[in-house]
């Protein structure tokens, strides 16, 4: 597919590694071959998914004469913490408006994220209750800075929406070329899904380019018939938005959901386990919210034989790492 058409700002380089796992591998059994591909060094600071995404967002507000980005997240954000370094890094002002999702969750002396958004100097954060319309909190600080005289652009949560997953519709093309490039061949691939850009760029660059690996979400926040949904349509809206003229079959979009209780960036067993073991087999850091959890699914379906003996099974490593420092006492305990 042609996406050299849409404006994007080059944050991204080079393709990110794919690298075999054997110790983590012989640590599940050797059961299959786990490989992973290695967006958590993306650049930008802290590295991770949304680097990918914001390329074609913050192309798209600066495209459209902004001067400040207004982003949402919750409280220990690895996307608000990329929009604000981008942001730092293109001159633009950034503020942020800040989601309780777990009641009185927001600290301002917090580690991870939190101390970064203050370290690269962020313009304002506003917190609102869990639930609240986020959209519409971040056009009232839109509406503020507009009467200051600013120009500000609004990129929803996640930077999930069209343009913003292009970066992984990228990604999947990427994905593809290096693995001709490496002559390997992937029997499954395995994302996080959460606000689903990253789950509806990589189907969308899949099923656009005939690209017929099965693909695999694992859910960090709802119920999976409700994310599927979510990303089904993103991801048919995002080939449209490509003028691509493709119907996205229903079947091509699978979340699994048993992985993200007790809720959304709450701690739990199979986390930990993962976030452990990948530390402690390969040295490559995993974060609570997101690629924890997926991990934990994933390791709960390969010992669960769901993946033919000796399949190759690729899992996207979006990152986060950062939110580890906020969440000390879960892994010391
Ligand atoms: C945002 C995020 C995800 C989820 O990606 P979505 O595109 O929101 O589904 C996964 N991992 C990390 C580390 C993230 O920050």
């Amino acid at each position: 597919m042609n996406l050299a058409k849409f404006p994007r700002r080059g944050y991204v380089k080079e393709p990110t590694p794919i690298e075999y796992l054997p110790n983590f591998s012989a640590a599940l059994g050797s059961k299959v071959n786990v490989y992973i591909k290695r967006d958590d060094l993306l650049p930008g600071c802290g590295g991770g998914n949304k680097t990918r995404k914001l390329d074609f967002s913050i192309a798209d507000a600066l495209k459209q004469g902004a001067d400040t980005v207004i982003t949402c997240g919750a409280v220990q954000s690895n996307h608000c913490r990329l929009t604000l370094a981008w942001a730092v890094h293109e001159g633009l002002d950034c503020h942020l408006v800040l989601e309780e999702r777990v009641k009185n969750s927001y600290n301002p002396e917090a580690s991870g994220n939190n101390f970064l958004y203050q370290l690269m100097g962020v313009k304002s954060i506003t917190v609102v209750p869990g639930g609240s319309p986020m959209l519409e909190e971040m056009e009232k600080v839109a509406a503020k800075l507009r009467a200051e005289g600013k120009k500000p652009y609004i990129i929803p949560g996640g930077a999930s929406n069209p343009v913003g997953a292009l970066g992984y519709v990228a990604c999947a093309q990427e994905t593809a070329q290096q693995l001709f490039d490496m002559g390997l061949s992937i029997d499954h691939v395995i994302v996080p899904s959460g606000s689903a850009g990253t789950h509806a760029g990589m189907i969308a660059g899949f099923v656009g380019n005939n690209i017929d690996i099965p693909m695999s979400g694992i859910d960090v926040s709802r119920p999976h018939d409700v994310q599927e949904n979510l990303v089904y349509n993103l991801a048919q809206n995002t080939l449209n938005h490509i003028g691509v003229n493709v119907t996205l079959p229903r079947e091509k979009v699978v979340c699994y959901d048993a992985y993200y209780q007790p809720g959304y960036s709450l701690p739990n067993p199979g986390m930990i386990e993962a976030v452990k073991l990948l530390a402690q087999t390969e040295a490559i850091l995993l974060d609570p919210v997101y690629s924890g959890k997926a991990m934990a699914g994933m390791i709960d379906l390969i010992r669960k034989d769901h993946f033919p003996q000796g399949a190759n099974v690729l899992f996207l490593h979006t990152g986060g790492s950062p939110a580890l420092y906020a969440y000390l006492s879960t892994f010391r305990g």
